[in-house]
């Protein structure tokens, strides 16, 4: 199915940069010496990773742990299948990447554990027919999550504040040819009226509260699920549903995501 509307030209941050949304041009088929003499992600996963020859068998594994804690919706399972975590660490820390560990993406910003990403999109998904609609992702970091999203929606559009990480997770994109998924650099607070209404919408930082914009674009019937700051002064899982009465809104468990802020660097 056609999105409703059309993929927007330019981002509202980003009005500067042409080609917007980045296109993810196809990867080369070696992986590429970098003048640092490390190897570039996105190809053919290097001897020197550290997760052995085959991925696929420490990623499964990784996927049945999730499974065996309780992770069901076979869509997020496969997709966590599907996606390679290694692609979008760095590659000294490559090793433990199909660990249940939060690992440092660069510039202060973290990727999550497996088990809170899987845990956060299957209350995005709530038994939902696949794929969702139209995503908004708040904080694309590596794309670890985005590209998770793109095979679980029809179009995502993930935006992120930081311009080094923005192009980090290009990068790490390329060649995976995910082409519903589209990344923005801009302030996520303000979301991305031009993509809007959204089926979902999801955001892997936490602020005082949840910004007016995200609940705003959120389609009738969508769902948003984020960490929030709650009365108790600690940071909680939120989902608000809004329904054709209104806005229902749940605290989950308590959780620790890096700070959501305004603007962009
Ligand atoms: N889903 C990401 C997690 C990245 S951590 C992944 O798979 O890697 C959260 C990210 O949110 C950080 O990169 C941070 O820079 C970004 N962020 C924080 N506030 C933001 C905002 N207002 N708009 C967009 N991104 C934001």
């Amino acid at each position: 199915m056609k999105p409703r509307w059309p993929a927007p030209a330019a981002p509202v941050a980003a009005r500067s940069r042409p080609g917007f949304p980045v296109k993810l041009p196809a990867q080369p088929a070696m992986p590429q010496a970098r003048p640092g003499g490390t190897v570039a992600r996105g190809g053919p996963m290097p001897a020197s990773s550290g997760v052995g020859m085959d991925s696929q068998a420490v990623r499964f594994a990784m996927v049945r742990k999730l499974e065996a804690q309780g992770v069901r919706d076979p869509g997020v399972l496969q997709a966590l299948r599907t996606v390679e975590r290694h692609r979008f660490v760095d590659s000294a820390l490559a090793n433990q990447a199909y660990e249940d560990t939060s690992l440092p993406i660069g510039l202060g910003q973290t990727i999550s554990k497996p088990n809170v990403v899987a845990r956060m999109l299957e209350l995005l998904c709530h038994g939902q027919p696949q794929p969702l609609g139209r995503v908004l992702e708040i904080g694309t970091g590596c794309g670890y999550q985005a590209a998770l999203l793109s095979h679980l929606s029809r179009e995502v559009y993930s935006i992120e504040r930081l311009r080094g990480l923005h192009e980090r997770a290009r990068e790490n994109l390329r060649g995976m040819r995910l082409s519903n998924l589209h990344l923005l650099f801009g302030d996520g607070m303000l979301g991305f009226a031009r993509g809007a209404p959204y089926a979902a919408i999801i955001a892997a930082a936490g602020g005082e509260d949840l910004p007016a914009a995200w609940v705003d674009q959120l389609a009738v019937g969508g769902r948003l699920v984020a960490p929030a700051v709650s009365r108790a002064g600690q940071q909680h899982l939120v989902v608000i549903d809004k329904t054709p009465s209104g806005l229902v809104r749940t605290e989950l468990e308590a959780v620790l995501f890096v700070p959501l802020k305004s603007g962009v660097a």
